[in-house]
C-alpha cells in the first residue's frame, strides 16, 4: 500500500511457443536470421495464400493451458484483429477473441507481501506475432524485419489480481518457471520470446471498485516490470492527489530514464473489428488430443514444492529454492 492507496495490476503476457516453424506456414522461427529471410507468401499475407495451423504449436498451447489449470475448450475460433502498422503486411493479426482456446485457470506464486497468493488466468489464446520495426538500424529511417511475422504465441491474461509491482514480477517469474519446466517456451525477454503488457490502476484503501487503468508497454526485462509499474503507479497517485483524473491510455516505459510517457489513447476492442477468420475453420480438438497433452506435462514446480514441504518438512521458501529448476 502506497500512502493510503492500493495498487491493482493485471498482466497480459505473450509467450513464444518453442516450435521450429511458424504458426500458419512452414517458415523457420530461428532467432537472429538475416532480416526478411524467414518469410513466405503466407506470413507476408500475399493474395491467395492460405494459413494452416501448426500442430506442434497447438500441442504446446494446450499443454500451457493445462499446466495453468485452465479449461481447454474443444472448440475455439481464430479471429482477425485488424489494424494498420508497417510491420503488419496483412493488415491484421490472426488471434483469438470470442471463444479462446482456454479460460479460467490459476497460478499460485509466493507473494513477497502475502505468502502464497493465487493469480487467476482469465484466458489463454493462440495468436501470431507481427514483424519488427527497427529504429536504430539506419539513421533517421525505420527498417522493417518481417521474420517474426507469424511466429506462434500464446497470450496469457490474468485478472486484476496483483497488489504491488513486486507481486507482478514474482508472478511473472513463476509463470516463466512453469513454462520452461514444461518445455513450452524459453521465455527469454531479451529475445522477445516473453513480452508483457502491464495494466495498472490505483484506488483508495478500502475502496472496492476498480480505478481507471493504464497499460504500460515496452517493458523488456523482469526487473523493469517492477520499475515500470512503480513509476506508473506513483504517477497515477500524484495525478489523483493533485485533483486530476487518470486517462485510460497506453504508456511507454523508457528504461534509460526510468520514466513513462503516453503513447496513444487506448483502443477499445471494437476498434480492431475482430471477426472470425474466413480462411481458418473453427479449431476443434479431440478429447484424446487434450488428454495426451496432459500426460506430457512434467510435475510442475508448485506440486513439487508441496511434495518437498510434506516429505522433507521444509519451509515453503526452502522448498521453492530447491524446486526452482527442473533438475531440483
Ligand atoms: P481491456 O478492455 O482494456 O482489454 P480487459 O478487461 O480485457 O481490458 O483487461 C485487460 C487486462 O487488464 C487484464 O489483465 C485485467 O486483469 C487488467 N485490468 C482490467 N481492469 C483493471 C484495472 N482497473 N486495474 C488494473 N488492471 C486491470
Ligand atoms: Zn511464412
Ligand atoms: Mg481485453
Amino acid at each position: 500500500m502506497a500512502g493510503g492507496w492500493e495498487t491493482v495490476i493485471g498482466l497480459e503476457t505473450h509467450v513464444q511457443l518453442r516450435t521450429a516453424s511458424k504458426m500458419f506456414c512452414g517458415c523457420s522461427t530461428a532467432f537472429g536470421a538475416p532480416p526478411n529471410t524467414n518469410v513466405c507468401p503466407v506470413c507476408l499475407g500475399l493474395p491467395g495464400a492460405l494459413p494452416m495451423p501448426n500442430e506442434q504449436a497447438l500441442k504446446l498451447a494446450v499443454r500451457a493451458a493445462l499446466g495453468l489449470g485452465c479449461t481447454v475448450h474443444p472448440r475455439s475460433l481464430f479471429a482477425r484483429k485488424n489494424y494498420f502498422y508497417p510491420d503488419l503486411p496483412k493488415g491484421y493479426q490472426i488471434s483469438q477473441f470470442e471463444q479462446p482456446l482456454a479460460t479460467a485457470g490459476s497460478l499460485s506464486y509466493l507473494s513477497p507481501d502475502r505468502g502464497i497468493a493465487t493469480a487467476t488466468i482469465q484466458r489463454l489464446h493462440v495468436e501470431e506475432d507481427a514483424g519488427k520495426s527497427l529504429h536504430d538500424r539506419f539513421p533517421k529511417q525505420t527498417a522493417i524485419d518481417l521474420n517474426r511475422c507469424g511466429v506462434p504465441l500464446i497470450e496469457i491474461v490474468t485478472g486484476p489480481d496483483f497488489r504491488s509491482p513486486h507481486e507482478a514480477r514474482t508472478y511473472l517469474l513463476t509463470l516463466k518457471q512453469v513454462l520452461e519446466y514444461a518445455g513450452i517456451s524459453d521465455c527469454d525477454m531479451e529475445k522477445g520470446s516473453l513480452r508483457v503488457d502491464a495494466n495498472v490502476s490505483v484506488r483508495r484503501a478500502g475502496e472496492t471498485a476498480l480505478g481507471t487503468k493504464t497499460e504500460v508497454k515496452n517493458i523488456n526485462s523482469f526487473a523493469y516490470v517492477e520499475k515500470a509499474l512503480t513509476v506508473e503507479r506513483d504517477r497515477q497517485i500524484a495525478v489523483l492527489e493533485g485533483g486530476g483524473t487518470v486517462a485510460p491510455q497506453t504508456m511507454l516505459y523508457d528504461s534509460k530514464t526510468n520514466g513513462v510517457r503516453p503513447q496513444r489513447s487506448k483502443e477499445a476492442s471494437h476498434d480492431y473489428r475482430y471477426f472470425p477468420d474466413p480462411d481458418l475453420p473453427p479449431l476443434v480438438l479431440s478429447e484424446e488430443f487434450i488428454a495426451e497433452q496432459q500426460t506430457l506435462l512434467p510435475e510442475l514446480p508448485a506440486k513439487k514444492r508441496e511434495r518437498f514441504v510434506e516429505k522433507y518438512a521444509l519451509s515453503v521458501t526452502d522448498a521453492a529454492v530447491l524446486t526452482a529448476d527442473r533438475t531440483g
